[in-house]
């Protein structure tokens, strides 16, 4: 099956063309001819899968193919997103793909100012893309209107309903017309989630494109065992000897990566973090330091790292384990894509066992944990004289571990490839 396949508008396959895609993913194939035909969607589709693409492009063919304009203040369709990052990633793919086509499009989101966006929603706007709290911020003010509203796309619509979203999508729901066409993606079904979908959609047509809850079989799956204050050792001693240039590490709590975002600094990586409790400015610019290698290591949380797109992002390392199974599926679903492979580790303490029995089940495979040589249980203790609270709050080490560590710092910066 190829694009030229699809009745979209030759602008649409000639900008695919130019951005190399050769055949559309198999959200594209099922999604695109129904998004034409204009009926409601009910998709299941992960990150990776290419449904972006599978919405925005049949969504631009149909915005520049009706003849009505837009009015001052209000939007023709409009795209939530749980996350900010994940709108900024949805704004510059409708950017790509609808690049020179003149339609007027904007990304409202908390964090920054609010101003641009009271311009960019004065002159009326083809597409909206937003996350729902600074949304409703705009609504309130009436500084962009939604009764005209004609598309709807809900992306990711179960971690919006994770993030306590719901409320606020039913505030934003009150102010859009019935008569519109709605779209509606999530990874996962919960009740909630088919809840929501069921008071959105009209007769939708239900897609599904990989079994939710599977892993990609391209990303290898590994867990090394070790005791909880020596895991930020293995993970820099990894990076530094297996020569890894770029690892997004998954941490529980914005402290936490915070906290090893730092001292992996110490060890002398090149390390950013994303985090809630950073600025948008820095979210931003750390996302982009590390998809353009000045950064090697990012180190997130799962909300921020949500939806996050990597090309060819080689490994991602589990340093604490996900609170809920399903975010295992997410995380290292971050690597492996377009058929690439990847690699996904985790660091599992003592503690980790159950979760790790919570992650087999549902993904229905064995993780065998396996121990590194030089980090058996009980190991540090004969390995170095430093306490392991002082490690793990981060404090300076005693002077001769300093030097040591000044020289590990020294070789992995050589191993990177750094002077
Ligand atoms: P998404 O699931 O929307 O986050 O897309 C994942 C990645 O796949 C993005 O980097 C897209 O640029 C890329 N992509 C989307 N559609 C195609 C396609 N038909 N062929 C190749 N790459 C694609």
């Amino acid at each position: 099956m190829s694009f030229a396949s699809f009745a979209l508008d030759q602008r649409l396959q000639a900008r695919v063309q130019q951005l190399g895609y050769q055949q559309p993913t198999a959200v594209q194939q099922q999604c695109i001819p129904l998004v034409l035909q204009g009926r409601d969607l009910l998709a299941a589709a992960q990150t990776g899968t290419g449904k972006t693409a599978a919405f925005v492009l049949p969504l631009l063919h149909l915005l520049l193919h009706q003849a009505k304009a837009v009015n001052f203040l209000q939007a023709r369709a409009l795209v939530l997103t749980p996350t900010r990052e994940l709108a900024q990633q949805v704004f510059d793919s409708l950017q790509s793909y609808g690049e020179g086509l003149m339609l007027k499009s904007a990304v409202f989101y908390g964090g920054v100012s609010i101003r641009p966006q009271y311009d960019a929603a004065a002159r009326g706007l083809d597409v909206l893309v937003a996350t729902p709290g600074r949304l409703l911020d705009h609504l309130h003010q009436g500084t962009i209107r939604l009764d005209e509203l004609q598309y709807l796309v809900l992306d990711e619509a179960d971690r919006m309903l994770d993030m306590g979203f719901l409320p606020d999508i039913q505030r934003i729901l009150k102010r859009l017309p019935a008569n519109r066409q709605t779209l509606f993606f999530s990874a996962t079904f919960s009740k909630a989630v088919k809840a929501l979908a069921a008071t959105l959609l009209n007769n939708p047509e239900q897609i599904e494109v990989a079994r939710a809850n599977s892993t990609a079989d391209n990303v290898e799956q590994l867990v090394y065992q070790v005791d909880s204050q020596r895991k930020r050792e293995l993970l820099s001693y990894l990076i530094g000897s297996r020569q890894w240039t770029q690892v997004l590490v998954f941490c529980r709590t914005r402290d936490g990566a915070e906290r090893l975002c730092k001292q992996l600094r110490l060890d002398g990586l090149e390390a950013g973090a994303i985090h809630g409790d950073k600025s948008q400015g820095a979210r931003l610019k750390a996302l982009a330091d590390f998809k353009s290698n000045k950064l090697n290591v990012l180190v997130a949380t799962d909300v921020a790292a949500r939806g996050l797109d990597i090309e060819q992002l080689p490994v991602v390392v589990n340093y604490d384990l996900p609170q809920d199974a399903e975010d295992y599926v997410h995380r290292i679903g971050r690597t492996g894509r377009a058929g690439l492979s990847g690699l996904a580790l985790t660091l599992l303490t003592q503690d980790d066992m159950p979760m790790l029995r919570s992650i087999e089940k549902l993904t229905r495979q064995v993780l065998q944990p396996q121990v590194l040589p030089g980090y058996e249980h009980n190991a540090s203790l004969n390995h170095r004289s430093t306490k392991p609270d002082q490690e793990h709050s981060g404090k300076k080490l005693p002077s001769r571990n300093r030097q040591l560590s000044k020289e590990k710092a020294k070789l992995r910066a050589q191993a990177l490839g750094k002077k």
